[in-house]
């Protein structure tokens, strides 16, 4: 099956029901789409679509942020055989030029500004550089360039993508140097939605909020394809405010939610504190960054819901969760065990398999793992037998219950957002008065971990961190890469072979944090 054909069962027994209700923050206008607006929609859109030339197989890319066009256009390019490519709103004109370029997109749908951005001029300077991409349509705005305009018409050459088809294209932070662009296919991406909703008992009658980035693939899975599968409502916040999510629970009466442990964090927080019930929430589920036990007890109470605890990639989605009838310790101190279809092991450094309860490198195998990167099979940790190496460290209890510990792979998740390390260090070479520089993670208690550049600088160099600021701006990388502090040092630890230790460099921060 495609998500197609699960639009096609709702729009039958349930045409007149929500299917998005979306709101934007910038002047609080809700949207409100039945079932059979979006099908019709997306079948304007899909011609739309074609009449700028996308035919089966081409990518379309759209930085939005969670807006009902988002939806929209994932159906649509399902219906017109193409890629759906979703960017985060956060990317700046050096991402966007790789992905673009990456992927051959031809057309590519942003806003026209967004929170305080202009996409517009950043849409159109991406145009300019990537050869392929012929077209920019902006959300929100009127006249030819306006997204209304691919609507309208319908043309009857729908057609239904196979199941094994590449559907979606999401590039995620690289731990290489550069963006890696995961293939899913609708199997891929099924096969993990349907034992998850068996799971935690999810079916047409929920109201699924989220509040996280569509173009995560949290949020693209959880939040646009999960609720049409269901044939559920969808409740779509653009910018998180724990108030406002509060808010928007209570007013279109959400049971599920779904976000990284910042979203928990400040909604028990604000439930807590203000005692603003969200009575219909049944499920938190927090995913993407790791999750304090303590947290997890803290918004239970504070909440009164199931929080369920998950581990995942973009590369497969959510694998392991708890269940709700889990006991106490699993509930608070675990990232659960396995959904159907999927196994997980933890191995030693040769790819032995590890006895119950050793820590060792996390590898899963089964029908969600991705269908590759685009154009870099090189960069494929599947082997021969199907396991795919995470990159993540976690032991596992004799139950099959997993608790990640930590990263062989080099990445710092700031509040459920990843960094690219080796990305950001290049970037900070190229600076003259740098001679040497590791950027590593330090914690912190809401975002989990922020980054910090450390460096050594040439002989006779100055540099502060305005002027790295300013430096990374030229290059005019994602703000959110940014490091947050920068100590100097004389000298990087190192191993005997030259390697920078920097497991040294972060309990260095730990203990005497430096400016
Ligand atoms: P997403 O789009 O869901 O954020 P990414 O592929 O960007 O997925 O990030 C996946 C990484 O996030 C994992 O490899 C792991 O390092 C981290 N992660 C996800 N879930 C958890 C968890 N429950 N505990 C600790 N780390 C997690």
């Amino acid at each position: 099956m495609t998500l197609l054909d699960h639009l096609a069962r709702a729009v039958a027994a349930t045409p007149d029901k929500p299917a998005v209700h979306a709101t934007r923050a910038e002047n609080g206008t809700v949207r409100t789409l039945s079932y059979a607006e979006l099908d019709r929609l997306s079948s304007e859109a899909a011609c739309g679509l074609r009449r700028l030339g996308v035919t089966p197989g081409k990518v379309v890319s759209f930085q939005l942020p969670n807006w009902w066009e988002f939806t929209v256009l994932h159906l649509a390019c399902l219906k017109a055989a193409a890629v759906s490519n979703p960017l985060m709103t956060i990317f700046r004109e050096r991402e966007l030029r790789f992905m673009l370029g990456h992927a051959r997109s031809r057309v590519l749908i942003t806003a026209s500004s967004f929170r305080g951005h202009d996409h517009r001029a950043l849409a159109h300077a991406v145009r300019d550089a990537v050869p392929t991409l012929a077209h920019v349509r902006i959300a929100g705005a009127a006249g030819t360039e306006g997204f209304d305009s691919l609507l309208g018409a319908t043309d009857g050459a729908d057609r239904r993508p196979d199941s094994d088809d590449v559907i979606q294209l999401l590039y995620t932070s690289g731990t290489t140097g550069e963006p890696k662009g995961v293939m899913h296919t609708s199997n891929t991406m099924l096969s993990n939605l349907v034992p998850f909703a068996a799971r935690l008992g999810l079916g047409a009658g929920d109201v699924i909020h989220m509040p996280s980035p569509l173009a995560h693939q949290l949020g693209f899975m959880y939040g646009v394809v999960l609720p049409v599968m269901l044939g559920a409502t969808s409740v779509l916040q653009d910018v998180f405010a724990p108030d406002t999510m509060a808010a928007q629970i209570r007013e279109t009466g959400a049971t599920f939610t779904m976000g990284a442990t910042p979203f928990l964090n400040d909604l028990a927080e604000h439930v807590g504190g203000s005692g603003a019930g969200t009575s219909t929430l049944c499920v938190f589920v927090s995913a993407g960054a790791p999750i304090p036990p303590a947290l997890v007890a803290r918004a239970r109470a504070a909440l009164g819901c199931a929080v369920i605890s998950a581990w995942g990639m973009s590369e497969n989605g959510a694998v392991t969760t708890t269940c709700p009838d889990d006991s106490e310790a699993r509930i608070t101190g675990t990232d659960g065990t396995a959904l159907d279809g999927m196994e997980v092991r933890i191995v030693d450094a040769r790819g032995a398999a590890l006895p119950a309860d050793s820590e060792g490198r996390l590898q899963v195998r089964g029908c969600s793992n991705f269908a590759g990167y685009l154009g870099r099979p090189d960069l494929d940790n599947t082997d021969t037998e199907g396991w795919f190496d995470t990159g993540d460290l976690a032991r596992m209890d004799a139950a099959g219950y997993i608790r990640i510990c930590g990263r062989s792979k080099d990445i710092i998740i700031r509040g459920g957002e990843n960094i690219p390390v080796v990305e950001v260090e290049s970037l900070i070479f190229r600076h003259p008065a740098v001679a040497e520089v590791a950027v590593v993670g330090y914690p912190d208690p809401r975002l989990g971990e922020r980054a910090c550049a450390v460096v050594r600088l040439r002989a006779g160099a100055t540099l502060d961190f305005a002027g790295l600021r300013a430096h990374l701006e030229a290059q005019r990388m994602a703000r959110h890469y940014m490091p947050e502090r920068l100590p100097i040092l004389d000298e990087l630890p190192r191993t005997p072979s030259g390697k920078v230790q920097k497991f040294r460099l972060r309990a260095l921060l730990a203990e005497a944090p430096v400016s």
